[in-house]
């Protein structure tokens, strides 16, 4: 296993992270505690849940397997979240979620799902820094850290800020022309990183044809598709949420026999990634780059958020609502906006994957 330090915390983090959202059977919580305990013993040390991955459910299991864990002296951090602004609120939180995860202190503290800089600035004005500074000086957690879905410049915006010690944000061959910028802010800042959807929700496993370009001799597309995250030199910890014993041992041993592709390998895959996806959004946002105002076109689409969700339809066989699911959950917005469309078809003339924007657009309201 390869630790990596995290941000300026002094806390070294394993590079691979066990995400506790994709359980196969959360009512069977022998099977789940047993399914961390052997990725304690494998040598993976973060652990990251929320209150929301499966109801709470998720949060108990952690206790329970943070229990055992400290019984066998197996090390361990805990990383978890609230979406809660003002105080009373995350008091109410952090004190079901310690019980729940069966600890005094978090290590690891997320202010949870900020997807706009507006909600940014709503939550601090209901006083959520003051709120988690004031935790941290009580030790009921131990660092500040930001979860957010933001693209480009405004998760640098956002980053920026210091408040911050670690930032959590999806990151997979797919997406990365979305969140360059981020790495930007978080060698400035000297953030830890913790990348979650690594396989973009299982749809680069499902299509190992769509990505030849990162798969190396002798290594599945899963292995190369982590391998091409762990080059990064500023990711400190990549999240990948196990189901089965199977694929915890799977991808233990794609990091046993880890090799770095060099600078150069790295570059090359990137430039192919952007080209090798004809007809899918890879999110590099030269539809609305003349627009000036984030992800919006001029009429207030936001162009890149809808065709990433429509990817979800092209791509993943998990949802029976593949693009109002993404809509929904990851974005936060609702699919009416794709009305405001003009059909100007602007954004068509400046999109890299020509996309038929317009029609997917119709297709979606
Ligand atoms: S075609 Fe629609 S989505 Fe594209 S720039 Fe024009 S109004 Fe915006
Ligand atoms: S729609 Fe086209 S131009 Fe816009 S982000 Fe996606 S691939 Fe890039």
């Amino acid at each position: 296993m390869i630790y990596k330090e995290y941000g300026q915390t002094g806390k070294k983090v394993s590079l691979l992270g066990f995400g506790g959202m994709r359980f196969k059977n959360i009512d069977d919580h022998d099977e789940c505690v047993n399914l961390m305990v052997t990725a304690a013993k494998g040598g993976i040390n973060y652990f990251d849940t929320a209150p929301g991955y499966f109801g709470i459910e998720s949060e108990i299991v952690f206790g329970k397997a943070f229990t055992q864990m400290r019984k066998l002296g197996l090390p361990y951090f805990s990383a978890t979240k609230t979406f809660k602004s003002t105080e009373s609120e995350v008091r109410s939180d952090i004190e079901a979620q310690l019980k729940r995860l069966n600890i005094e202190s978090i290590d690891f503290y997320h202010i949870w799902c900020v997807n706009s800089l507006e909600n940014w600035e709503n939550r601090k004005k209901d006083g959520i820094i003051q709120t988690f500074q004031k935790l941290k000086e009580e030790g009921l957690i131990k660092h500040i850290c930001i979860s957010s879905h933001l693209t480009k410049n405004d998760i640098k915006e956002l980053l920026m800020e210091d408040v911050f010690e670690g930032v959590l944000f999806g990151y997979s061959a797919i997406n990365f022309n979305a969140r360059q910028e981020a790495f930007d802010a978080i060698k400035e800042k000297k953030l830890g990183a913790v990348v979650m959807n690594p396989l973009s929700g299982g749809v680069i496993p499902a299509h190992p044809e769509l990505f030849g370009f990162i798969q190396r001799d002798g290594e599945s597309v899963t292995t190369s598709a982590l391998s091409f995250l762990w080059d990064h030199p500023e990711i400190t910890n990549t999240l990948v949420g196990f189901e089965t014993l199977e694929q915890l041992n799977e991808v233990l041993d794609a990091m046993k026999n880890y090799k770095p592709r060099t600078k150069e390998e790295l570059e090359k895959a990137k430039v192919m990634a952007g080209a090798s996806f004809e007809g899918i959004c890879t999110f590099c946002g030269y539809c609305v780059a003349d627009n000036g105002s984030g992800n919006m076109c001029h009429e207030g689409v936001p162009i890149p958020l809808f065709m990433d969700a429509y990817n979800q339809k092209l791509l993943s066989k998990e949802s029976k609502d593949p693009i109002g699911d993404r809509l929904k959950w990851h974005w936060n917005i609702d699919k009416s906006l794709a009305a405001k469309c003009t059909s100007c078809r602007l954004c068509e003339k400046a999109c890299t994957q020509h996309i038929d924007i317009v029609k997917r657009l119709k297709e979606i309201t």
